[in-house]
């Protein structure tokens, strides 16, 4: 906000003529690529939506996009209730592209929020950067740092070499045991797995009771500490039968 409105008034009247990718380009203001991540449950999603609100509150436009979001449709969406529909991104898209075909159809892109980053190829960050360096455009990425086996996931790497700001989510999920949970474990049929492809989409619910599974093993992720996930223990409430408390 500037201490000339009636100058500024004009100005942005002026602005607002001019096609959107050059409108960016008149100002110095660099963009930003920055990456947030954390553990699953962390509010990583809300955190997105938040960004896209607090964004969109000051006029500006954004573009929201996510891959292999927990519910079928392409949302974002939060365990808190938020939700909002979002592109999917499947590993051949040109994030470049994708941006320039808005702009070829007269829509604004002055930011995009990118949930679950950590799908993205090594290529696909690049092309964010590139978006950031090249045509201003500011991004939100927002991912799990780590998977299963507690590696970092393709695209988190990625974002972490090159994102210019770098922050781990600071809500805090905790382990069963009360220490801050870092880590995502797999757990089929009641029990911690290490061996399987990197990604299988679950979610951490807990796991259904043994009379409601289906055939199919059942999946899903568990947040724990580092030791307990050194140790593989899911805490008293994860025994299944047959299966022996260990604190
Ligand atoms: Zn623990």
């Amino acid at each position: 906000m500037s201490s000339l409105p009636d100058v500024d008034a004009r100005a942005e009247r002026r602005v607002s003529v001019v096609p959107v990718a050059g409108d960016r380009r008149r100002h110095p203001a660099s963009a930003h690529l920055r990456f947030f991540h954390g553990p699953m449950d962390c509010g990583k999603s809300t955190l997105a939506l938040q960004v896209d609100h607090n964004h969109s509150r000051q006029g500006r436009r954004g573009l929201l996009l996510t891959q292999g979001d927990r519910s079928a449709r392409p949302l974002i969406s939060s365990r808190v209730g938020l939700c909002r529909e979002a592109i999917e991104v499947r590993p051949a898209t040109d994030l470049r592209l994708l941006v320039r075909a808005h702009w070829a159809e007269g829509h604004r892109v002055d930011y995009l929020i990118v949930d679950e980053a950590q799908f993205l190829t090594a290529a696909q960050v690049d092309q964010l950067a590139e978006l950031v360096d090249d045509s201003h455009v500011d991004v939100y990425a927002f991912g799990l740092t780590t998977d299963f086996l507690a590696r970092l996931f393709p695209g988190t790497q990625r974002l972490l070499e090159v994102a210019d700001d770098v922050q781990r989510i600071q809500v805090e999920v905790l382990c069963w045991c009360g220490l801050p949970g870092l880590l995502n474990a797999r757990v089929v049929d009641g029990a911690m797995v290490r061996e399987g492809e990197t990604v299988v989409v679950a979610d951490t619910a807990p796991t259904p009771a043994p009379d409601e599974a289906g055939p199919d093993p059942e999946v899903h992720y568990q947040v724990l500490c580092r030791r307990h996930h050194v140790l593989g223990q899911l805490g008293p409430a994860a025994v299944g039968p047959g299966q022996l408390a260990l604190p």
